[in-house]
């Protein structure tokens, strides 16, 4: 598997404190890849980048609502995309639940690993399958099942 990973970053609101604080945590781990996240949640990881002296590559796209997670999801559709996080927040409706869904279907459409929570995220990312010369991802087999 690839060495540099593209991954994508997302927090709504009332999940963007954790977000920052998952990327404080694994800032060493991020610096070493491309990051692309919705506008507003990349604009507080590099602030906090900034704070810390961490020198990262943080590709802002439109602020979610405004179209950011429909980017990304094309991002996922070209293969550009090899991880996602995405902090949800399951308390509360969100004006753009249509393009959440989205972001979530392609991911799991074209096989892109996406954490929902910081614990996955954390298991994702130290995952020795990543740099594994042997390791292939199955293809996804999407066949009829007849009852
Ligand atoms: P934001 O978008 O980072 O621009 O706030 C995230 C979202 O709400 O999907």
């Amino acid at each position: 598997m690839k060495e540099k990973l593209t991954i994508a970053l997302v927090a709504h609101d009332n999940r963007k404190a954790d977000m920052v604080d998952w990327a404080r945590f694994n800032a060493e781990y991020l610096s070493r890849h491309n990051l692309v996240c919705t506008g507003t949640t990349g604009s507080l990881i590099k602030k906090a980048f900034d704070e810390m002296g961490v020198e990262a590559s943080v590709l802002c796209m439109n602020s979610g609502p405004m179209g950011g997670d429909a980017e990304i999801a094309a991002m996922v559709v070209r293969h550009e995309v090899d991880l996602a996080v995405f902090l949800v927040d399951d308390l509360n409706p969100q004006p753009h639940e249509a393009d959440i869904q989205m972001l979530l279907r392609q991911c799991r459409l074209h096989n892109v690993p996406i954490a929902c929570n910081r614990i996955s995220a954390d298991l994702m990312i130290s995952s020795p399958l990543w740099t594994d010369e042997n390791y292939t991802p199955a293809k996804q087999n999407y066949v009829h099942f007849e009852r």
